[in-house]
């Protein structure tokens, strides 16, 4: 037992985040210390007594405010850590953070046996705009996952395929899944500086519409109501535009 308040729900969530973390090393979709996953345990968290009083924590201030995200619990992995070190050893390579009751602060509440300087992911304003708007829009969805698939950052790469339409147009065709499993497509954020507001807020703005949102020349974030769901959403782009790839290659045209 690592804190005396995690659950078994909570331990289960932590397990799977690990198993996912291992596979996106395998996928190479994590190089580096590449990848960041977020997951809203208020619920299970709180049905855990007592609550911790994590008050005397670390605290880092946002440069606004999330309203909605008001005492939400989120387990966040940490930055520069590695997703296969986090496979290996979840609690070393993550936190937790509580939002203060105006949604202008956090508290970080690290494992215990994580180092005293472990910070959340530098993405963490993208997390926390996308759960906001999945409070408001897509309640049941608590996971969200960032990873650098190589097929995604490739094709973004090409002219012909930097915007969401024929992003879009291309998975649609050649691979019938994506219109059972995304059936409203994937969105598209042009290139912005990592980590930045502007990236978080032109990602969150598609939250409303799409699971999946392609950062262009980067890779993609995706959603949904656990991280296992959200690393098959992101499976199955990369499988989409993997064909593509696969018959250019091979010399195919259409
Ligand atoms: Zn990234």
């Amino acid at each position: 037992m690592i804190l005396p308040h995690i659950n078994k729900q909570s331990q289960d969530i932590f397990d799977a985040v690990k198993d996912i973390a291992g596979f996106i090393w395998q996928k190479g979709w994590g190089e580096r210390n590449a990848g960041n996953i977020s997951i809203n345990i208020t619920s299970e968290i709180k049905n855990s007594l007592p609550v911790p009083d994590i008050s005397q924590h670390p605290k880092i201030h946002f440069e606004k405010t999330y309203p909605l995200l008001s005492d939400i619990i989120l387990f966040v992995t940490a930055g520069g850590k590695r997703m296969r070190d986090i496979g290996k050893d979840i609690y070393s390579n993550s936190c937790l953070i509580k939002m203060d009751s105006k949604g202008e602060s956090c508290h970080i509440q690290r494992f215990d046996d994580a180092d005293i300087d472990l910070f959340p992911t530098s993405e963490l304003p993208t997390h926390l705009e996308i759960h906001e708007n999945l409070i408001k829009y897509k309640p049941e969805f608590k996971a969200v996952m960032h990873s650098h698939p190589s097929e995604i950052i490739a094709l973004t790469n090409c002219n012909d395929f930097n915007n969401e339409q024929s992003i879009n147009n291309l998975i649609r065709g050649i691979h019938p899944e994506i219109n059972m499993f995304l059936p409203d497509g994937i969105g598209y954020v042009g290139f912005e500086e990592p980590g930045s507001y502007e990236i978080a807020l032109k990602t969150a703005e598609q939250v409303k519409d799409h699971d999946v949102i392609v950062w262009s020349r980067h890779g993609c974030f995706s959603m949904a109501k656990d991280i296992e769901d959200a690393f098959d959403k992101t499976d199955l782009v990369v499988k989409a535009i993997s064909i593509y790839l696969m018959c250019r290659s091979a010399g195919l045209k259409n």
